[in-house]
């Protein structure tokens, strides 16, 4: 049901069907055509870092539509092959040249946020990109949708994300076994008892923890929606479709007892932060800080040009998402360290995905926001105002788009099951 996704989103002055209206008719046909571009096509990325979560068998996904096949060197625009990797990013001292002439306060927030900011505050473990444990993968060739990965090596998954690093004690509150004692088939959520009680926890949260626990869940939401979307149906041939009963099993509010509706909002939610954090990362972009070289001229240019036709739309959105009121009070600074060591343990388990395609889209979207609240918790060394230069290497720069992509999609296709529905 889609009657209650209306109105104001939690935590930001913004309403459901000013940005749905924005999202639809303006980002979403230019960010999915971007990310079409070489330059965002070719994530460079470590696949098989070791699990460091759990012991013992971490369990594997058998089906085909589970696996994920790397680019060779021919695969590859020239410019991003062996030995020309480096050619894309600047060193260290041209972006100390490139530090603005003067701040960049004029965007709401940035003076109160510049307070608490000591260190570029780093939420994902950064690759050498030079290490030859890194692979290009070709990320239309390797679409995120449906892969079969269920059951207890997923729900293994989100549930020491929720409940080791999303500041909800689920096992202290409800005294839920183990997932090392469960058995086998029982899907540890259903003992939560959802709806109202798991909302009146969220909401007695303090903001910033609530921020934490939104952004996880609206990519959850963005990660099933687009399984639903593109659901596999085999029988004489085989077809990716929208799947309606199987998104209505993750979202009718009747089925998961009203929290599919807040389930959604955390989408927007997400979205909105994300879209903040390109408003702000614009300046640095614009500098020139960032060159997207895949050795193709007409093709860079071409990028260049819809990238920044795209930032333009972000600085120009009217409602965004305000990180100014978060972490002001007097203990702010440990809060705001724990809130990033949190998230690189969420980044971290993502290794631990058996699903190669699923663990391949999950760092994609996890580094995306990783990247995002790096660029909102840094106002300081963006404005130039510290010694420590603010960068960002090719990797993050496509995740942080294609992350952006993906939830601008994942809001799209809620529109295709409102027409279904
Ligand atoms: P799950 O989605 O596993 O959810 C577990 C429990 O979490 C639910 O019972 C519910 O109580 C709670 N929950 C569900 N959604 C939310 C939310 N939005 N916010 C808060 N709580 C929630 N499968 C694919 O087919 N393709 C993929 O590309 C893919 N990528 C994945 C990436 C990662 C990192 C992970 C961990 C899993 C991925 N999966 C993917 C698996 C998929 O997300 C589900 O886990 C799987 O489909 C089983 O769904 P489920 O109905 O059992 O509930």
């Amino acid at each position: 049901c889609f009657c209650q996704l209306s109105g104001q989103i939690d935590d930001c002055f913004c309403d459901i069907e000013t940005l749905e209206k924005f999202n639809n008719e303006q980002v979403f046909p230019l960010v999915s055509q971007l990310v079409k571009r070489d330059f965002f096509r070719y994530y460079k990325v470590n696949m098989f870092k070791p699990c460091n979560y759990f012991d013992g068998d971490i369990g594997f996904c058998e089906s085909e539509s589970c696996g994920v096949k790397p680019c060779s060197e021919e695969d590859l625009p020239v410019g991003l092959r062996n030995g020309n990797f480096n050619k894309h990013t600047p060193d260290t001292e041209d972006v100390e040249c490139n530090k603005p002439k003067k701040s960049i306060s004029d965007i709401n927030g940035t003076l109160r946020w510049d307070k608490h900011d000591d260190t570029v505050h780093q939420f994902c473990d950064i690759d050498d990109e030079s290490s030859i444990e890194l692979q290009y993968i070709d990320l239309i060739a390797n679409p995120e949708r449906y892969t079969g990965y269920k059951g207890p090596m997923a729900w293994r998954i989100w549930r020491a994300i929720y409940e080791e690093n999303c500041f909800i004690a689920f096992s202290k509150l409800f005294c839920i076994t183990r997932p090392e004692t469960m058995s086998q088939n029982v899907n540890p959520f259903k003992r939560i008892p959802q709806g109202k009680i798991h909302r009146q926890h969220i909401i007695g949260m303090c903001l910033e923890k609530r921020v934490f626990y939104r952004v996880i869940s609206g990519l959850h939401t963005s990660i099933n929606t687009h399984l639903s979307a593109k659901y596999l149906f085999e029988g004489n041939i085989v077809i990716w479709e929208a799947n309606l009963a199987e998104f209505q099993r993750r979202f009718d509010k009747d089925v998961t007892k009203g929290e599919g509706t807040a389930r959604l909002k955390n989408l927007y939610f997400i979205y909105l932060l994300e879209l903040r954090a390109l408003s702000k990362a614009a300046e640095y972009f614009n500098r020139g800080n960032v060159v997207l070289f895949t050795g193709r001229d007409k093709e860079d240019v071409k990028t260049k040009e819809m990238l920044t036709q795209l930032l333009d739309l972000t600085k120009k959105f009217p409602m965004h998402f305000d990180e100014g009121v978060m972490f002001q009070d007097k203990n702010s600074r440990g809060l705001k360290r724990e809130f990033v060591q949190r998230f690189l343990n969420v980044t971290r388990i993502i290794d631990c995905v058996t699903c190669e395609k699923c663990r391949l889209w999950g760092k994609l979207q996890t580094q995306g926001l990783g990247t995002a609240l790096k660029v909102l918790f840094s106002a300081k060394e963006m404005n130039g105002k510290s010694d420590s230069p603010f960068q960002l290497i090719r990797q993050e720069v496509v995740s942080l788009i294609n992350a952006f992509a993906r939830l601008s999609e994942s809001i799209k296709y809620l529109q295709t099951f409102k027409t279904l529905h």
